[in-house]
């Protein structure tokens, strides 16, 4: 089934050298329960397109269809509440232990245990973010981004600040937790040893989304 769909998107940022064009023209679909990895240079215009599926953003032309529904720029809203979000940094809430970071997105304690075992990070509820490591971190992310059952997960470099080890478990969660909970990833990363994991990949040349 067509999750999200982007058609003939445009953006542009405007600075006082003028306007620069990031996407131009872009189509893009996901699937339901589909796994998509984005790749390409650092400035090449990912965390943009992102932003753009996150609904943080909104393109300057194209249209953008969620369940093959309009979103128009008022009703971002609507997009933004199926989703799950994940960043390079935590932006974890460091006065507030890792249960009541997760809370601010779900109200039943029994999700959040539900989630938080799944994950295997129980032992860890009670502690706050800087007594964890990165890679503990990032985990509590990707369970704060799924504990509110998003139907699509966007996750723009979410490895970038983890060794091997943590990298490759975090990923491996994300496409994991796509298949236990029916959900739909879009990662962006420049490590291209995650390719293969994934259905589909991308990378964004010269404005353009190429299929890889
Ligand atoms: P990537 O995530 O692939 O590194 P980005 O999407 O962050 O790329 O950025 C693409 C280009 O757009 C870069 O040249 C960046 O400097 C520029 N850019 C990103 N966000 C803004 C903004 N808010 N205002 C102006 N330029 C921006
Ligand atoms: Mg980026």
């Amino acid at each position: 089934m067509n999750l999200l769909n982007l058609k003939k998107i445009s953006k542009a940022y405007t600075s006082n050298i003028g306007e620069f064009k990031i996407l131009d023209n872009v189509n893009l679909s996901l699937q339901n329960k589909e796994n998509i990895f984005l790749f390409g240079p650092s400035g090449c215009g990912k965390s943009t397109l992102l932003n753009i599926l996150a609904g943080l953003d909104y393109p300057d032309d194209g249209e953008m269809y969620f369940q093959n529904q309009i979103i128009k720029k008022k009703s971002l809203e609507l997009l933004q509440k199926e989703l799950g979000i994940i960043f390079q940094d935590h932006y974890l809430i460091s006065e507030l232990n890792i249960f009541d970071n997760i809370k601010l997105k779900c109200n039943s304690h029994e999700e959040i245990n539900v989630i938080l075992k799944y994950f295997e990070l129980l032992d860890l509820k009670n502690k706050f973010p800087n007594q964890l490591s990165n890679g503990q971190k990032q985990r509590v992310c990707v369970a704060r981004a799924l504990v509110s059952q998003p139907k699509i997960l966007i996750a723009d470099e979410p490895t970038s600040y983890l060794d091997r080890e943590n990298a490759d478990l975090v990923i491996n969660l994300i496409l994991m937790a796509s298949k236990k909970f029916d959900i739909s990833t879009v990662v962006a990363s420049h490590d291209m040893s995650f390719q293969s994991k994934f259905d589909k990949s991308y990378t964004i040349d010269n404005k353009n989304l190429i299929l890889c």
